[in-house]
């Protein structure tokens, strides 16, 4: 029995036939997680679909109102980049309970992992890149409201920029300034930080910069690779961040964004790192979190590896590193 919960349901299942987001990963990971004995069926949790008014304290009643119509204009529906059906909307509103459950528990078992979530790309008005509903934002901003947190910290991974998240949060980021010199030394000239912050989520981005999507949207702190990099020079950047964002801020919360697409093999994603990199990025997070004593979820975004077996490997890894690190004496 693993030391946290893990949710999931069924009915993660994207309906959007044939894609390169393989729908199946999340049962495939169920699965898997099963079979190899990491978790048993009392360590999975069944969300609920968030309701409205949690969806609402991200994203706007006009938009809201046009996915629950299937009144989205072509070209709305277009830049989703999957086919929007009324199924769709309801497996959205679902990864989004998910992500707030998840919240919800990391906050008690100090980890918590949604087997789905992490649509980094919706933004409060549109959706974009395979993403309708921000369900990580959607889980902040519910926390938020009733009152159980006041400051979080997302850190995407994913190999594409978190540009719904840094939009959603941008409103409250004070204007960028550079990193202390001996920051900006180890970080790439795209890294930039805003120092004294004033928001109350804090957001960290460490993706891929000649990658979808072709406008960024400052995060509190973003990370521009370069193409090709590999495991070493990744977790050093991703070290990096995260001691920069968390000199300048204390979150009661983080929420990891784990993409599986920064591996070499993947389709949408221009990284080198390994199986055993990925994992190693898990653990460092996992590893940072615990020492500090600051609760954890974890949302899987993106994946689009050639075998989709590896994708679910990557996946299960991040499971697995969890509790090799709360459980290590
Ligand atoms: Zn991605």
């Amino acid at each position: 029995m693993l030391p946290f919960k893990l949710i999931y349901s069924p009915d993660y299942y994207l309906p959007i036939g044939a894609h390169v987001f393989p729908a199946e990963k999340y049962r495939l990971i169920h699965h898997r997680l099963l079979e190899t004995k990491v978790a048993d069926e009392s360590d999975f949790l069944m969300p609920q679909a968030a309701s409205d008014n949690d969806i609402l304290l991200v994203h706007t009643p006009d938009y809201v109102q046009k996915l629950k119509t299937g009144t989205l204009s072509p070209r709305e529906e277009m830049q989703l980049e999957v086919p929007y059906s009324p199924e769709l909307v309801g497996a959205f509103w679902l990864a989004a309970g998910g992500s707030i459950l998840a919240a919800e528990y990391a906050l008690k078992d100090q980890v918590a992992v949604n087997i789905g979530g992490g649509f980094h790309h919706a933004f409060p008005d549109h959706g974009e890149g395979f993403c309708m509903i921000h369900d990580v934002a959607v889980a902040i901003r519910r926390l938020q409201h009733k009152g159980n947190i006041a400051r979080a910290m997302t850190v995407d991974c994913d190999v594409h920029h978190g540009n719904g998240t840094a939009a959603i949060f941008a409103a409250q980021q004070s204007p960028p300034a550079p990193l202390p010199s001996t920051s900006a030394s180890v970080l790439n000239p795209g890294a930039r930080a805003h120092q004294a912050f004033a928001g109350d989520v804090f957001t960290i981005s460490l993706h891929q910069g000649n990658n979808y999507p072709q406008w960024k949207p400052p995060s509190s702190i973003d990370v521009n690779l370069p193409d090709g990099i590999g495991d070493d020079d990744y977790l050093a950047w991703l070290d990096n961040a995260l001691s920069s964002g968390l000199r300048q801020f204390e979150p009661e919360l983080i929420c990891y964004i784990a993409g599986a697409d920064p591996y070499k093999e993947d389709q949408l994603g221009g990284l080198s790192l390994t199986i055993e990199g990925l994992k190693r990025r898990d653990n460092l997070l996992f590893q940072v979190a615990h020492s500090k004593n600051i609760p954890i979820m974890v949302t899987y975004a993106g994946g689009y590896a050639r075998r989709v077996e590896d994708t679910v490997t990557i996946h299960c890894n991040t499971v697995i590193a969890a509790r090799d690190v709360l459980q290590r004496p």
